[in-house]
């Protein structure tokens, strides 16, 4: 005899005796191979104990209209798991999921609103998963609230990428920050040379449009390491640790696990990302004898934390900052951009010939600089032999090198 199909009256009764829970799903940074956020997945916990999976009850969640409700309730289920987590850990952001539905009126983004108003949200510590079918339709409504999430300072992840339609030229008109590739992609990687392009080609257009890209359904090492080489940021999937309850998952976070680490490649696309600053700032120079209007030239980012390079280099590229090469870069870096914005003032003043060539010499000879950095932390990694086939130590790192 088959299961009798679950109503709204059965998930209004389990929402009213509070049966629906959030399990987390760890995700680890690929570049520093620790824990650097979670997925919350929701759980129907039966009276009996029994475990119900979402795709039996949020389907029919959405077809009768309960999903909104069941999102606001569950809001406030993650506030109060989030206060949790942060007491007991350092605070990490946390993404859930949220239905098409949920976008159709304004009261989630209110809710979510009211929540950072009263403190009980961070917002950069919260994250929403939401797939393409929820922007498919352009429905003006929806732009509004994700554009309002984004203001918010809440990031927005594409989640299933490559399931159905997704085109990232399209979704980069969209506040997303975030892309995560679909399991059933990841699951052919290893296997499918046609799947392995899909995924390479999907991660340089996401890094070159300064989107995270995350990997859902790493099942085994040789899959994490793949898509680690290929340069890939984040990863999730059962070789980590399945969905777990909010205990058995602070428990987890309490363990300090490590997974492996990346700072070759991170290193790799620092140097192809200062090639490509330093293109496009002779680019900028070159159309100068096409064009009358000089404001209409586009410069590369000035300042010296925006540019791509600055990025990496003051975010994850502060596990170095207790190395000699460190400051040493930081110095080049920042003499490179005040050179950039003394060419840019050059520029506006109407200056061409010989003054701006001399600044573009001078400009060349301090990215030399930073290249010559770059390709220095790089040997001494590999002369301290610090990459390894396990984990990178950090600490060991700084202490060596502050001690030379
Ligand atoms: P999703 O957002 O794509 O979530 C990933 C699913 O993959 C989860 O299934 C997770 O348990 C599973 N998974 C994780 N690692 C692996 C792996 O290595 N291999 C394989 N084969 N699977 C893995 P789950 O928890 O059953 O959730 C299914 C879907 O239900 C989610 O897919 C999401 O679309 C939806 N969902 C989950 N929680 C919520 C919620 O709170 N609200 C709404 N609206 N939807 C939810
Ligand atoms: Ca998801
Ligand atoms: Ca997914």
């Amino acid at each position: 005899m088959s299961a009798r199909a679950t109503t709204r009256r059965d998930l209004e009764s389990a929402l009213h005796k509070r049966e629906f829970e959030f399990y987390y799903q760890p995700k680890v940074s690929m570049v520093t191979g620790e824990i650097c956020g979670a997925e919350a997945l929701i759980r129907w916990i039966k009276s009996d104990g029994t475990v119900v999976l979402p795709g039996a009850f949020i389907p029919q969640a959405e077809s009768n209209g309960f999903i909104n409700r069941l999102t606001l309730s569950m809001v406030k289920r993650i506030i109060d798991d989030i206060g949790q987590i942060n007491r007991e850990n350092k605070p990490l952001p946390i993404s859930f999921n949220v239905s098409a539905h949920d976008f159709q009126n304004r009261k989630l983004v209110k809710v979510l609103l009211e929540g950072i108003e009263r403190g009980e949200i961070i917002p950069e510590q919260l994250e929403i998963e939401l797939t393409e079918t929820v922007v498919l339709n352009e429905c003006p409504v929806v732009i509004e609230n994700l554009n309002k999430l984004k203001s918010m300072g809440i990031r927005l992840v594409m989640d299933d990428y490559c399931r159905g339609f997704s085109n990232l030229g399209t979704l980069a008109r969209w506040p997303f920050s975030t892309i995560k590739i679909d399991k059933s992609i990841i699951s052919q990687v290893e296997a499918s040379e046609k799947e392995l392009s899909i995924v390479q080609s999907s991660i340089q257009m996401a890094h070159n449009l300064d989107l995270e890209i995350v990997a859902e359904g790493v099942e085994t090492e040789s899959c994490y390491r793949l898509l680690q080489n290929t340069g890939c940021s984040v990863a999730q999937g059962y070789w980590i640790s399945p969905p777990l309850p909010l205990n058995h998952f602070l428990t987890f976070l309490q363990e300090g696990r490590h997974w492996p680490s990346q700072l070759l490649g991170m290193l790799h696309m620092a140097q192809l990302d200062h090639i490509q600053w330093r293109k496009a700032v002779i680019d900028s120079v070159y159309n100068l004898g096409f064009i009358s209007d000089t404001s209409t030239l586009s410069w590369p980012e000035a300042h010296h934390t925006q540019c791509r390079l600055g990025k990496w280099l003051y975010g994850p590229g502060r596990c170095f900052s207790n190395t000699i090469w460190f400051n040493k870069l930081h110095q080049s870096h920042k003499d490179l951009h005040q050179t950039l914005s003394e060419l840019m003032v050059a520029v506006d003043a109407g200056q061409t010939g010989k003054p701006l060539v001399d600044l573009m010499r001078k400009l060349s000879r301090q990215s030399d600089l930073v290249m010559q950095m770059l390709h220095e932390l790089e040997h001494y990694l590999v002369e301290q032999r610090l990459i390894r086939e396990d984990r990178i130590e950090f600490e060991g790192l700084a202490v060596v090198s502050t001690a030379r």
